[in-house]
């Protein structure tokens, strides 16, 4: 039975998605007074709401799933290599039902202001309903890629038809078959979906700014046998993750791309574009993403596979990018989107060439063309990272707005802490590992040592952790400078914050979003700060309260 939202936590976790959910899982297993928050009327954060057709993972199912239950690894069963949106909603749903973790979320509580009150040293929240409450710590499992944006057309309102963000994309069944839908954007999500419908829609129309590289999912159906094997294998399976930059299975081709021959870098890219999931962009030559030779040598491979996939020439050209190299952008991974434009109801309006001028009653209004349309999808991305912390008002020491600290880029310790802003903790935070990582992997190792930050605090009568501004500004050089050899820091995409549908987000003003030292780097240097006492972390004690040893769950406080 759900608990009754009371005025005071230990801690609130805000947002019951992939983070959330381990998150209190954990906070539970110590006895700890804790809840989460969410703003949706259920749980799932992006799985909940990216319900267009064609959303699935791109990374492999068995390494999406959570790791921290041999139980749980023992009974789920991944039907799919890349699951599908509706079986990983499910997957979730069956973790927070195994642990009894649903009782512990509180569903349409979307939190409108966090407030640090220091005296007391404890958040105080403002729900969008008028509700307040406060809590000790407070976690931000917000997720990254959860503030839709929209481009900023004239006549956006006026449409007569059906419109919707592919991050709002209804919850009922949209009536897809025989319709002129338009799609807007090309990226991940875009692809995805444009494969899925191209088969099902009357006329689809694919609204396309810049093309971006994508390369074939190569999905499959996983059998029990198969499945046996995976789960005889977890432990190892686990293991390869951990020691890997993405968190993946995919390990780096270790040998050097100037000591192989072009035929031989030739023949790996030919089984790697053919195999399922990451390989051809984490299995590749690290060069790749740092060495302009390399990336051009790869890009113009992909290139060619285009080419043989899409039937008219012209097309083709148009779906290949000329601004970036494969693979310095989050690359797309798609199943029949290059496919979809040999059919003879899917037409590409290349933007760049004949811009959108607005939205009209029934349609779409280029330079060149009226176009009428059933339906209009947006596929148009994220005000990633920082977005989704940007939407609460959160006020820290002396009432400093994170929004203003942040106004040019995150600045953070760790990716988990930021200075001025005490007891708030960001599991996957800007410059965090999750943010460029199989985020699963991510995010356990986020919040396995968020938890053991405040068990540490526990046992010893802490009440206040705050990052020193020398800890903040020392790893947001480190994670500014590690951008500083890679191609990926002149794209046009959210890696650098780039969205030009937020103000201040245009190309060139980089925003170090990500970590990109990998997962096994990130895993020791956040290991390194808890082995030395959190060094970089003010703690301070509860006044009065000698420091004291507690057992799990009893808390420091009278
Ligand atoms: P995105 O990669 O940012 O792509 C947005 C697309 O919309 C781009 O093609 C962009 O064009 C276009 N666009 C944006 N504003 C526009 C405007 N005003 N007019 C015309 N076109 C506009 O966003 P996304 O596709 O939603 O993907 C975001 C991230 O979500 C991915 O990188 C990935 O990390 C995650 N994702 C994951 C999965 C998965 O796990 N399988 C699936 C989907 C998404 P420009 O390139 O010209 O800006």
């Amino acid at each position: 039975m759900r608990r009754e939202l009371s005025e005071n936590y230990e801690v609130v976790v805000i947002g019951a998605g992939v983070c959330g959910i381990y998150q209190i899982k954990k906070f539970l297993d110590l006895g700890i007074n804790a809840t989460v928050l969410e703003a949706e009327s259920d749980l799932g954060g992006t799985w909940y709401m990216n319900r267009y057709p064609g959303a699935r993972f791109d990374s492999e199912s068995h390494t999406y799933g959570y790791s921290f239950s041999d139980e749980l690894l023992k009974e789920w069963h991944w039907k799919e290599r890349f699951s599908s949106q509706p079986e990983n909603l499910r997957y979730l749903n069956f973790v927070a039902d195994k642990f009894d973790l649903r009782e512990h979320m509180h569903f349409n509580c979307k939190v409108d202001s966090a407030y640090f009150e220091e005296i007391e040293n404890v958040w105080n929240l403002t729900l969008k309903d008028g509700r307040k409450l406060s809590t000790r710590f407070l976690v931000m499992g917000v997720g990254l890629l959860a503030a839709p944006t929209y481009p900023r057309y004239e006549g956006m309102d006026s449409f007569k038809g059906r419109s919707f963000h592919t991050y709002h994309w209804p919850h009922e069944n949209v009536d897809l078959d025989g319709k002129k839908v338009a799609v807007i954007g090309t990226g991940a999500t875009g692809v995805q979906v444009i494969g899925a419908i191209a088969p099902i829609v009357g006329e689809l129309t694919v609204f396309q700014r810049r093309p971006n590289w994508t390369a074939p999912l190569n999905n499959g159906k996983i059998s029990e046998e198969e499945m046996d094997d995976i789960r005889s294998r977890y432990d190892e399976i686990w293991e390869i993750c951990k020691r890997t930059p993405g968190g993946f299975e995919h390990e780096p081709d270790r040998r050097g791309f100037y000591e192989v021959s072009p035929e031989e870098r030739k023949a790996l890219w030919d089984r790697l574009y053919d195999e399922p999931g990451f390989g051809i962009w984490l299995q590749n030559f690290r060069e790749i993403f740092t060495d302009e030779e390399a990336n051009a040598e790869i890009s113009k491979y992909i290139a060619s596979r285009i080419r043989q996939r899409v039937n008219d020439p012209d097309l083709a050209e148009k779906l290949i990018p000329r601004d970036h190299g494969f693979g310095v952008q989050r690359l797309p991974l798609e199943t029949n989107y290059l496919e979809a434009y040999n059919q003879e109801n899917v037409r590409l309006v290349d933007i760049s060439e004949t811009p959108i001028q607005k939205v009209t009653e029934n349609g779409l209004r280029t330079s060149e063309e009226d176009f009428e349309f059933d339906i209009i999808v947006y596929a148009t991305g994220f005000d990633a990272i920082t977005g989704s912390f940007d939407r609460v008002d959160i006020r820290g020491l002396a009432g400093e707005k994170l929004k203003d600290k942040w106004v040019d880029g995150p600045s953070t310790f760790l990716g988990m802490m930021v200075n001025g802003f005490p007891n708030l903790l960001m599991p996957s935070g800007p410059q965090s590992g999750s943010a460029s990582t199989n985020y699963p992997r991510g995010i356990e190792n986020g919040v396995n040592w968020c938890t053991q930050l405040l068990e540490y605090m526990w046992n010893r009568g802490f009440v206040r952790a705050e990052a020193s501004l020398e800890a903040e500004e020392r790893w947001t050089a480190h994670v500014t400078k590690m951008y500083s050899t890679m191609l990926m820091r002149k794209a046009k995409g959210w890696f650098t914050g780039y969205n030009s549908n937020v103000d201040g987000h245009e190309h060139g003003r980089t925003r170090y979003f990500v970590y990109n030292g990998g997962t096994p780097k990130y895993v020791q240097k956040i290991n390194e700060v808890a082995e030395r006492d959190y060094e970089g972390i003010l703690l301070t004690p509860s006044s009065g309260l000698p420091p004291e040893h507690l057992e799990p769950g009893e808390q420091p406080r009278a």
